[in-house]
């Protein structure tokens, strides 16, 4: 079964003790890859900093909305250097918190502005936190999506709505704008109908998983830290509530994330840029 756990954040020090053991567990697991999210400049360097030392494992540069306040000149200037790094695939993670409000509104309708313009700019996908900022968020989405019309330069998803937490209603206006959603490991909570609701209904095409590693674990590990090797845990929900096998479903949500990663793609493209031998 091979899985691929599309929002993780184990460059976190709460892997410090144990970073090569998590990760000996989530290979175990079958995971064929994970991405990496940066929340300022220094965790999207601890990214890359993965991403170069260990295979599939990806890495994403971002400013999330609670690290918006902090978000100066040099920091701008690095962030954008960071987005054009060949060893960035994903720019995130980036978005709107209107719960915790750590960061200003005003402050963080800037930074998410900006970086989805620079997205666009590097033609990169982008990973999205939205809660209980809907209202604004969708339209700003909306009108990025617009003028993108719906794709990247390439053909691919405009990105992932990580740690999805609308409805189904919604959840279908944003893979019309050309988004994939994700499941995250608290579908499998018993009070999770409405994220249920959301995987059962959906096309499979459109779905990724996660686990947000170290936070929100699974049922089976509550109160604890959570890690990609639990994201089987999403699979086996998501299959149960659709009635379809789980390596269907981990085949399906794993050629997802690679697709909108474009890992087959930059496999191939390496592939044939290398040089005819002569003879
Ligand atoms: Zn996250």
């Amino acid at each position: 079964m091979r899985l691929f756990d599309t929002h993780t954040h184990i460059q976190s020090s709460k892997f410090d003790g144990d970073r090569d053991a998590m990760l000996a567990r989530a290979r175990e697991a079958g995971l064929a890859g994970q991405l990496v999210l940066g929340w300022d400049v220094a965790s999207s360097e601890q990214a890359i900093a993965l991403a170069e030392a260990q295979t599939g494992v990806l890495a994403a540069s971002g400013c999330h909305p609670h690290d918006a306040r902090d978000m100066d000149e040099p920091s701008w200037e690095r962030l954008t250097e960071l987005a054009r790094d060949p060893r960035v695939a994903v720019i995130g993670e980036i978005g709107l918190d209107f719960y915790r409000n750590l960061s200003p509104k005003e402050t963080q309708l800037q930074v998410f502005s900006r970086q989805l313009d620079l997205a666009a700019e590097v033609a990169k996908p982008v990973a999205i936190h939205c809660r209980e900022a809907e209202e604004t968020l969708f339209p700003l989405v909306e009108a990025w999506s617009r003028r993108l019309d719906g794709r990247l330069a390439d053909g691919r998803p405009l990105g992932v709505m990580h740690y999805f937490s609308g409805d189904i209603d919604l959840a279908e206006r944003y893979v019309e704008l050309g988004f994939a959603i994700s499941i995250h490991t608290s579908v499998t909570y018993p009070n999770a109908q409405r994220l249920q609701e959301v995987a059962r209904r959906l096309d499979l095409s459109t779905l990724v998983v996660e686990t947000d590693s170290p936070y929100g674990p699974p049922q089976s590990h509550r109160g604890k830290r959570n890690e990609p090797a639990y994201v089987a845990e999403a699979v086996a929900k998501i299959a149960e509530l659709r009635g379809e096998p789980a390596h269907q479903v981990a085949e399906a949500t794993t050629e997802n994330a690679e697709r909108l990663f474009a890992i087959g793609a930059a496999t191939s493209a390496a592939a044939s840029m290398q040089a005819p031998r002569s003879v």
